[in-house]
């Protein structure tokens, strides 16, 4: 059976802290789900007002690059076909200092609007980045008071979720996605975020020297345990 359409009506919600995150986490994921037919929404939560790169050379300053960001988060997601995108409009670098009860309601209204069947947010702990933290922490929570974690996965960096044992998971935690079919729109979407990945010179490379960087899958870790799998191994899969 073809991928096409075969997870056509389905319902993705990412929920994510900077414009790149999504593209450079989880990328191949995202264009492999929006081309089976996935409905994606995805919450920046910040505009990366606040990032370090400036483009290579420096073209953009702190009133320029929100817009920038922006426009190239849009663009970003044209690559991968997410068709919904929000941002919350909170301060790039704050989102730990904000209302969390505020966040978490605003969230969990989002989960109760669109009814995802999968849900896709930073671990707590392993976010890597104080907002990823902050976002993730409080979409978790969301999930929780929705009643919702089942459909909840955490998104984790490169290859990290492939020794769980040294994160204290066990590989049933984990979710491995073949996204080697979507990799030239996760380079696409890397391209995208051009004030950001300018920096980096193998992402300008050819398009085949760039794409061999890319790792052939993206991991994610259950934010609930594994359901138990019958004989044949289905049952524990997870994400679509
Ligand atoms: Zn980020």
């Amino acid at each position: 059976m073809s991928d096409k359409g075969q997870n056509q009506g389905r319902k993705l919600l990412a929920v994510f802290a900077h414009p790149d995150d999504e593209s450079f986490i989880c990328g191949g994921t995202l264009a492999k789900y929006a081309a089976e037919g996935v409905d994606i929404t995805l919450v920046s939560a910040t505009r990366g007002e606040m990032g370090r790169r400036m483009g290579n050379p420096p073209y953009l300053n702190r009133e320029t690059i929100p817009t920038a960001r922006e426009q190239e988060l849009k663009n970003a997601c044209d690559c991968l076909g997410i068709r919904q995108l929000r941002f919350f409009d909170i301060r790039d670098k704050t989102v730990e200092f904000v209302d969390r009860e505020a966040l978490v309601a605003r969230i969990e209204a989002l989960i109760r609007d669109l009814d995802p069947d999968v849900m896709l947010t930073f671990h707590e702990k392993l976010g890597g980045h104080p907002d990823h933290c902050a976002i993730g922490w409080a979409t978790t929570e969301a999930c929780r008071r929705a009643g919702r974690l089942e459909s909840l996965y955490f998104i984790s960096f490169g290859g990290m979720m492939e020794q769980p044992e040294r994160y204290g998971y066990t590989r049933r935690d984990v979710v491995k996605v073949d996204v080697s079919a979507h990799l030239p729109a996760k380079l696409a979407a890397f391209r995208a975020h051009r004030c950001q990945s300018e920096i980096d010179e193998w992402v300008w490379r050819s398009d085949r020297e760039a794409l061999s960087r890319f790792g052939s899958h993206e991991y994610f870790l259950r934010a609930a345990p594994a359901p138990a799998s019958d004989a044949a191994g289905r049952g524990a899969r997870g994400l679509f």
